[in-house]
């Protein structure tokens, strides 16, 4: 079969693989609508998790099942299902502790474009169907259900992280498509202002959409003056980090209050220390808390999450900047997330 994969460090194209095998738990799916992440670029040009070889690219898909393990109860072939980027091992002691995401080891409940192939290929195994894969309601449009994937529901869990509660004020570091379903998540958690950092007009304006009282721009001047100004000098309660780089973390521990926490979603793909200013850390006892995580993925999740649009709770619609019909289309949409155009969020293909 033919997939759009990762060469080698720096290196993406075209190749072609064995179909995978499909074990008693597991699913074969093709690709219904893909959509290329951010991870990708950190995976692909800043070489995060080390170099892989050949390996297909891709963790955001909708898809049709080809064929079910003889152990699968609750799907069949022609199912179409939304399938989370995280798909975790539901027996693993780490996901009985309550750490699906990490079953297996750090990290490891991301399988797809990490430890095996990704949804970037005419076909792609899921492990755990029954655990992993939900059931599309035929009320969402397939290229919008993809944000189901990994934009829903990382945005939303950087608002569990942070532990939004009603009234809050919520700082989001970044309104890239992560981002902007954090603002989402604050404000359907309850907050109260959103503070919404990014530079890009068509981000911002979806931050308003999504329900930001502010729009900070960083490339105006520093975040902490701008945050301590927009709030008569109190700072926030909570943050959500979506954006930026090893450095955020200071400027968010700034302007934190005692008391605050950050729900920290953003993949960092380059330096090697996160620094926390000692005094602003209240000298360590600031009871200001980071919390970083990968989101928890599986079926359970997929299915509530997708109750929020099929009731209207949520509107993916205006994340999806950039539609493209067609496999081939694969290879342009991730070049589009690598370079950022002043006028994307999101790209889907459908195929
Ligand atoms: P984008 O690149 O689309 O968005 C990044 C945002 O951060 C933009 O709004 C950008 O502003 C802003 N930004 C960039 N530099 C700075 C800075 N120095 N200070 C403040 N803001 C800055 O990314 P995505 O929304 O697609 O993804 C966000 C992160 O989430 C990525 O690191 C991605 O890998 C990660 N991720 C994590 C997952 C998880 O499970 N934890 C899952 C999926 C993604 P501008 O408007 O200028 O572009
Ligand atoms: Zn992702």
């Amino acid at each position: 079969m033919k997939g759009f994969a990762m060469l080698s460090l720096n290196q993406i194209g075209w190749i072609e693989k064995e179909k995978p095998q499909c074990g008693p738990l597991d699913a074969l799916l093709r690709p219904i609508a893909v959509s290329p992440c951010t991870s990708d670029v950190h995976t692909v040009w800043e070489g995060a998790l080390g170099d892989r070889h050949d390996m297909i690219l891709g963790h955001e898909a909708v898809g049709e099942v080809t064929e079910v393990g003889a152990l699968v109860r609750d799907f069949k072939p022609g199912d179409k299902v939304i399938v989370p980027a995280i798909t975790p091992d539901w027996n693993s002691l780490e996901a009985q502790a309550g750490f699906s995401m990490h079953s297996g080891g750090m990290l490891a409940g991301w399988k797809f474009s990490n430890f095996k192939d990704g949804v970037f290929g005419e076909f792609f195994h899921v492990n755990d169907a029954d655990g992993n894969l939900a059931h599309l309601p035929p009320a969402i449009d397939p290229a919008e259900a993809v944000m189901l994937s990994d934009m829903v529901p990382t945005g939303l869990h950087g608002s569990e992280l942070a532990d939004v509660q009603y009234g809050d004020s919520v700082l989001v570091v970044g309104i890239g498509p992560v981002g902007l379903m954090g603002v989402a998540g604050a404000a359907l958690r309850g907050a109260g202002e959103i503070f919404a950092v990014g530079s890009r007009p068509v981000c911002a304006e979806a931050a308003r959409s999504y329900g930001a009282t502010d729009i900070i721009n960083y490339r105006d001047g520093d975040i902490v003056s701008q945050v301590m100004d927009k709030t008569r000098g109190k700072g926030v309660d909570k943050a959500i980090i979506a954006g930026g780089d090893v450095d955020t973390f200071a400027e968010v521990i700034r302007v934190l209050k005692p008391g605050g926490r950050i729900g920290n979603v953003n993949y960092l793909g380059s330096g090697d220390y996160v620094k926390i200013p000692r005094v602003e850390w209240g000298c360590g006892m600031g009871h200001k808390t980071v919390a970083g995580g990968l989101m928890p993925g599986g079926r359970l999740r997929m299915e509530k999450l997708a109750s929020l649009l099929v009731t209207g709770r949520l509107n993916v619609a205006p994340l999806l900047t950039h539609r493209f019909q067609g496999f081939e289309h694969i290879e342009k949409a991730l070049l589009m997330m690598k370079d950022k155009p002043r006028d994307l969020i999101k790209p889907v293909v459908v195929l």
